[in-house]
């Protein structure tokens, strides 16, 4: 029953993605550079994100509840807008994607059912929505938007407070997120100063900050750098080994933080206590 929920809310919620992300292109591409809030000619479509109907992003024609319904809209007219027959950009991955992390996060989530780890759960499930945003975002545009990793930044301190008061963490777990923090954001920052931007980009170096307080701990903050340095190598030294793309090429670091930031909450401790033999062994 809980699988299924959140096979429907992930569905949804995918859906939402899509649009969001198309949305937050959309102003940032209209915004003038250094002023905030765009002037909104009167034919200009409403892009707000809480008050802008679903469109069209080719023909802007307002979609209707038949156009909406996540995949098999997509499925049905074949990636095209009904109106202008246009094949749309985005395609049903986040739709599809979104689910399947919720059910496997049911299924694989490491704490035993108390309200702690619902209230943890129900946390993960929103970070889930902005790590998907936050992938999709950066392999196409290379960017990660402040938009969405400030909010994330936001919940992640909001979790940490709340474990620490009102479910009894105490200053112990407060201490353990700011070494996350200090760790995942620090060691990025380091790299970003001493490679002028040139390795990772600064919005690494936040999302790297925002991925140590998640994870919840200097050792799994190490870890999913590890697991993150290791990902995007295997990723990419095929790619440069066939010339698929060059030394100098800009290869998207966050979705391998996120993927790897995954791992570790999921699989953390097994994987913390291997990775500490791995340390001590070397
Ligand atoms: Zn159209």
């Amino acid at each position: 029953m809980v699988a299924f929920i959140l096979i429907i809310l992930g569905l949804c919620l995918g859906s939402f993605v899509n649009a969001l992300l198309w949305r937050i292109h959309k102003q940032a591409s209209l915004r003038p550079v250094k002023s905030r809030k765009p002037k909104l000619a009167v034919n200009e479509p409403n892009l707000s994100i809480m008050t802008g109907r679903s469109m069209c992003p080719n023909c802007q024609h307002l979609l209707a509840v038949k156009d909406l319904i996540p995949v098999i809209s997509w499925l049905q007219l074949r990636g095209k807008c009904r109106y202008c027959h246009k094949r749309y950009d985005d395609t049903p991955v986040t739709e599809l994607v979104m689910p399947l992390l919720f059910v496997l996060s049911y299924i694989y989530w490491p704490l035993p059912w108390d309200d702690k780890a619902v209230f943890l759960f129900v946390c993960w499930l929103i970070f889930i929505v902005g790590f998907v945003a936050l992938i999709v975002y950066d392999i196409r545009w290379l960017l990660l938007p402040n938009r969405i990793v400030w909010p994330l930044a936001v919940l992640a301190v909001i979790q940490v407070v709340v474990v620490a008061t009102l479910y009894g963490g105490g200053l112990n777990s407060l201490l353990s997120n700011l070494y996350g923090l200090l760790i995942g954001g620090g060691i990025f920052y380091l790299l970003f100063q001493i490679s002028q931007g040139e390795w990772i980009g600064g919005g690494d170096v936040k999302l790297g900050a925002v991925l140590g307080i998640i994870v919840g701990g200097p050792w799994q903050a190490l870890l999913l750098l590890f697991v993150a340095s290791c990902l995007g190598t295997l990723f990419s030294l095929p790619m440069l080994l066939t010339g698929r793309v060059t030394k100098s090429s800009k290869i998207p670091f966050g979705p391998f933080l996120i993927v790897a930031a995954i791992l570790v909450t999921l699989f953390g401790t097994s994987l913390v206590t291997w990775y500490k033999h791995f340390l001590l062994l070397v």
